[in-house]
């Protein structure tokens, strides 16, 4: 939970909507007790996206709820802000440059093996066909959502799989 670039930690205080005071401060003891606090107040969730139109709604949805995220654009981005924080569950989109939703999957579950933990996963997938949605199970994915997203389908969704 170590906050390793100045970039990313500003990126954290966006989301931190209580104290939105910057401490400009290499100290990893600020920042976790900064995001200690943060992370207490409700489910953390990891949105990848590349395409910002999606990101943006997404995250809207999310912080409506009155729950954190943080986001990224890539899979590999992904695998590496995973490592870094509990999250209670990833959306992920599928088709992204550098690494895709699969990939990106695949690594994580690979990594759970590891360490016991197990995250949910849920893709963000422009395709509805039978044949996408198992490969969305397939590379480790325990549901999707289709997009564009409805909005109704994505909080019952949410919900379901953050209070169970
Ligand atoms: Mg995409």
């Amino acid at each position: 939970m170590i906050l390793q670039s100045l970039t990313y930690k500003i990126m954290v205080m966006r989301y931190y909507k209580r104290t939105m005071t910057y401490v400009p401060c290499d100290s990893s003891v600020v920042d976790i007790i900064i995001l200690g606090e943060w992370l207490l107040n409700s489910p953390l969730i990891l949105v990848v996206e590349d395409n910002v139109s999606n990101l943006v709604l997404a995250t809207r949805l999310l912080e409506k709820q009155g729950w954190n995220v943080l986001s990224v654009d890539n899979g590999e981005k992904a695998v590496e802000i995973y490592q870094q924080h509990d999250f209670h569950a990833i959306l992920m989109d599928v088709q992204m440059p550098i690494m895709d939703g699969y990939q990106a999957t695949r690594k994580i579950r690979e990594i759970e093996k590891t360490t016991g933990r197990r995250t949910t996963i849920i893709a963000l997938t422009a395709f509805a066909m039978r044949s996408d949605r198992e490969k969305c199970l397939e590379a480790g994915m325990d549901d999707y959502l289709t997009k564009p997203i409805i909005v109704d389908d994505f909080f019952s969704k949410m919900k379901h799989y953050l209070e169970s």
